[in-house]
């Protein structure tokens, strides 16, 4: 990175990556410029990440909530916008070097592809964006010359292997998985697990949504759809390895057999450090990793016959078109509806496998088609839940 700072928007500043992010930021302040922040509907943290980093522009996406802000910045030379639509405008900003994705779901799809078209580099946190629309995604980025860079701590531990590495070919990834906190257990076991076994997480501390997809397997599902797009790979290139201590983030072999693999402590702020301060690594009192902590780092083969999630997700991306934007869309209704006690843990399989058949196919999807698939599978979800 040259002297200048870097201006970065970041897109769902309260959540989980939003306030890790902002924490790296508070520390590299010489580095970069917060041009926007947004929330969904906590606006208390909203309001005080806007008095601390003073953006350009601040949005709500509860409209309900705009006066309430309004009145709160009244005193700032802060720009107040609330509503979906108000994301897709702020990420064009002229100033705007950089958007960080840290939205979580579908609802991340527009702002990014918004982004994207105003030529904004991306740091992608919402890897629901490239579940969904992959192929669109990376076409519209390679057109506009924006670069993809990934937070996602597998992602990131790839592309930091790949680093200087551009042209070789890869034989192979191994995307390491920790097996979450229901690892070993029986399909006996998961019919009764509740939300606040599911919710409690072996080494990472993330947001809700991810947390349950963690716990289902359906995380690293997502995944290696993720890491399909942004390394344009073929499925049978990308192998899940479960490695519970969560130390190596993943391991790139290249066509000479040879294996290079990322390691550290499981910290977020690594790789959102990476991703928003790309190509240079800045100094950071990250606690170091102690080899004597961990006298062993082991590996086991993923369970799909009892976490079903991951084999739905794969095969979901062998059919290609639509198929993972449906898995995405029934992930998100049946999250939601677990997360209520309206759902049961292995419900939530059972309700995608039901989605993935019934919903209609398109093998070569346009926006337009990947908004109605969403539409659909959402309907067709909540019916099953209703029924
Ligand atoms: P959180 O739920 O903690 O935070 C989500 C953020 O997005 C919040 O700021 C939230 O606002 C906002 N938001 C939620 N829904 C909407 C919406 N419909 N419109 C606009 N804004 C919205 O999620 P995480 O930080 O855990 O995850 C964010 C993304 O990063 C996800 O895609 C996840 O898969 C990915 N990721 C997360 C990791 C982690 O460690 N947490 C690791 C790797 C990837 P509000 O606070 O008001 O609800
Ligand atoms: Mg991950």
């Amino acid at each position: 990175m040259n002297s200048e700072k870097r201006h970065i928007a970041i897109l769902g500043s309260t959540g989980s990556i939003g306030t890790q992010a902002l924490e790296v930021i508070r520390e590299q302040k010489n580095r970069f410029m917060v041009e926007v922040l947004t929330s969904n509907n906590r606006i208390d943290l909203l309001i005080q990440q806007a008095i601390e980093f003073q953006p350009d522009a601040v949005v709500i996406g509860d409209v309900t909530k705009y006066e309430a802000l309004k009145s709160a910045l009244a005193d700032h030379p802060i720009k107040v916008y609330a509503g979906a639509d108000a994301l897709e405008q702020v990420v064009q900003m002229d100033q705007i070097d950089m958007v960080l994705t840290a939205l979580v779901g579908y609802a991340g799809l527009r702002p990014t592809l918004a982004a994207i078209r105003a030529g904004k580099h991306i740091a992608l946190a919402n890897k629901e964006t490239l579940v969904v629309a992959g192929e669109l995604v990376t076409a519209l980025a390679k057109q506009k010359s924006v670069n993809i860079y990934p937070v996602d701590s597998e992602h990131s531990a790839i592309f930091q292997c790949l680093a200087g590495e551009w042209h070789n070919p890869i034989e192979k990834i191994y995307l390491t998985a920790s097996g979450g906190p229901f690892r070993g257990k029986s399909r006996e076991y998961l019919a009764n697990v509740t939300k606040e076994q599911a919710l409690k997480h072996p080494n990472w501390d993330m947001g809700a949504k991810i947390t349950i997809d963690s716990a289902s397997l359906m995380n690293k599902g997502l995944e290696v759809i993720e890491a399909k797009w942004l390394f344009g790979l073929q499925p049978e290139q990308i192998d899940v390895i479960v490695h519970p201590q969560s130390i190596i983030h993943s391991i790139v072999q290249f066509c000479d057999g040879s294996m290079k693999a990322q390691m550290g402590l499981p910290d977020m702020k690594l790789p959102i450090q990476y991703a928003i301060g790309y190509p240079e690594r800045l100094s950071a009192t990250f606690p170091r990793f102690d080899f004597f902590n961990y006298p062993s780092l082991t590996f086991e083969k993923p369970d799909t016959s009892t976490f079903r999630n991951l084999a739905l997700a794969l095969e979901a991306m062998k059919r290609g078109g639509n198929a993972p934007c449906i898995i995405n869309a029934a992930n998100e209704v049946a999250v939601a509806a677990f997360l209520q006690d309206r759902l049961g843990f292995l419900e939530m399989t059972n309700m995608i496998e039901e989605c993935l058949e019934r919903t209609s196919f398109v093998a070569h999807p346009t926006l337009d088609d990947y908004i109605a698939t969403d539409a659909e599978t959402r309907r067709i979800a909540n019916d099953w839940i209703v029924a």
